[in-house]
């Protein structure tokens, strides 16, 4: 076929497949015979319309296309499972456990989830309100939670409560008595793996007057989180932040969300000795289009080093049995869930995973101006309609129907009949090199 015979949608097309095949020789979609123009390297286009399809039919896909690793070279997407031989899967007679506890001391309130996963924080300004409401009705129908993030708790949300965690941050954006105390859980966070040490920011044009009410701020005005908390600089001036939920609503359990330093491991054991049921741990994979690649990139731990790290340090205090440790940051396939808890956590925080379900194309124009095209990181009016919550609330639910059924697969091949079991377990895992994963 010569030029004049491509149309040139054709042309448009090869060109561009050209140039990247030499910068990116190994993405997915190229061998598929795709144009890379969706995706990068950890969201690649194959696992962002892996994502969708899943939030439509509630399955994995069928059609060969990548929906459990990424390409970024490292980390999850070189590990992979030492599978039993098919003679010593467990059978489908036997009823797979993926509930885990989020309250692992002896005397405090028991909270169960049936699944290993629950939504992170993600604030009004930072996502539009029927983003919120969607997650919030899924987390109710799967009897797991969402996260307001820091931007305080539209009453919207109230219908849900008992499925939503509340976020206390640096800004202290919209954080009340009242909304502490419908809170069963509530989160210190302290950083975001994804920019650890930048604190968090919300530009100007995001906030809207129902923004700037919730927030107690003014319309129109940038808003920024510090780092860190200007009254906490120890464990002991922790210990006066739990006190002070406790003395609000003694039946919440705390949790605690740190990024990932090097010392990671002994913020942990303070955490827990502070009162903390929850140790969460955002490694530096997270974030939404509005965290700085540099930032994302260069700062935090990457999540498969904080894990293991934390967990062995909480079993040498003698102390793992009491804590819940959750891992985020990253997380975006059942893989990713399943390699997070083989590494040492108990479950895992879904954040941008759920906007891919909605929609999401990566394109990271969260932060700019009316924010994204799709109506999910958005707070103006007009573009937070294009989600539909009723809509919306399904799609999650399907997405963790998918991960239900692939946790079950991959617990079933490795002989466990809970997720329990597969906490800790690095033996279960392999590294593959590159020329394997290719
Ligand atoms: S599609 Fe929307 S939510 Fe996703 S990166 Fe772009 S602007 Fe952000």
């Amino acid at each position: 076929m010569d030029n004049r015979s491509r149309t040139a949608e054709q042309l448009v097309i090869e060109k561009h497949t050209e140039r990247l095949r030499r910068g990116f020789h190994l993405w997915p979609g190229l061998k598929q015979g795709r144009p890379p123009a969706l995706g990068d390297y950890r969201w690649t286009a194959d696992l962002i319309l892996s994502t969708w399809l899943q939030a439509e039919t509630g399955m994995p896909p069928t059609n060969g296309l990548e929906h459990r690793v990424g390409n970024s070279g490292g980390g999850f997407d070189r590990l992979d499972f030492k599978f039993f031989p098919q003679d010593r899967w467990l059978p489908d007679t036997v009823t797979i456990d993926l509930s885990i506890p989020l309250n692992r001391r002896p005397y405090d309130r028991r909270i169960e989830i049936p699944v290993p996963f629950y939504g992170a924080g993600m604030s009004f300004g930072s996502i539009s309100e029927p983003v919120m409401r969607a997650r919030a009705q899924a987390a109710q129908v799967w009897k797991t939670f969402t996260c307001t993030g820091e931007g305080g708790y539209p009453e919207s949300l109230l219908a849900y409560k008992d499925h939503v965690i509340t976020q206390i941050a640096t800004g202290m954006f919209g954080v009340r008595e009242e909304t502490i105390q419908y809170a069963p859980i509530v989160e210190f966070k302290y950083a975001q793996g994804a920019k650890p040490g930048l604190g968090g920011h919300l530009l100007g044009d995001k906030v809207t007057a129902t923004v700037a009410t919730m927030r107690e701020s003014l319309p129109w005005v940038s808003l920024f989180s510090p780092f860190p908390f200007h009254s906490v600089y120890s464990v002991e001036d922790h210990k006066k932040h739990v006190d002070w939920v406790k003395t609000i609503n003694p039946e919440a359990l705390v949790s605690v969300k740190v990024s990932t330093p090097t010392d990671i491991d002994m913020v942990a054991v303070g955490s827990y000795y502070d009162g903390a049921h929850i140790v969460h741990i955002d490694g530096s994979y997270g974030g939404t289009g509005a965290a700085p690649e540099i930032a994302k990139k260069t700062i935090a731990m990457p999540i498969e080093f904080a894990l293991p790290k934390v967990h062995r340090c909480l079993l040498q205090e003698g102390i793992r049995g009491e804590v819940v440790l959750m891992a985020s940051g990253g997380i975006r396939t059942a893989d990713d869930i399943a390699k997070a808890i083989a590494l040492g956590a108990d479950g895992a925080v879904l954040g941008t995973t759920e906007l891919v379900a909605l929609g999401c194309t990566r394109c990271g124009n969260c932060e700019r101006g009316r924010g994204c095209p799709f109506g999910l990181c958005t707070t103006d009016p007009e573009l937070s309609q294009l989600v539909e919550t009723d809509w919306a609330a399904e799609r999650l639910g399907k997405l963790y129907q998918s991960f239900q059924l692939q946790l079950s697969d991959i617990l079933r091949r490795l002989g466990l009949s809970s997720i329990r079991d597969l906490v800790g377990r690095t033996d279960l895992l392999l590294y593959r090199s590159q020329e394997e994963t290719r």
